[in-house]
């Protein structure tokens, strides 16, 4: 297994890709009456692993190291 790098909303099972890979929408905090909108880096107390692999975090590390440059 590679790519899960920490703990994120963006790895989080509660998250569906928004604007990605910068912001994504948790529905647990939808489910809450929250501001669903959240960056794909942040991490609520509600975090929970995702059970299937996603590209969100991966890409927006790769986006934050470079400076916003998109992949090659
Ligand atoms: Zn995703």
């Amino acid at each position: 297994m590679s790519g899960v790098e920490g703990e994120f909303c963006g790895n989080c099972d509660g998250h569906n890709c928004f604007d990605y890979p910068y912001r994504v929408f948790c529905s647990t905090r939808h489910a809450k009456n929250l501001d669903p909108i959240v960056d794909t880096l942040w991490r609520c107390e509600s975090y929970n692993p995702v059970s299937q692999e996603c590209y969100c975090v991966r890409e927006a590390l790769k986006a934050k190291n470079g400076g916003g440059e998109m992949q090659r």
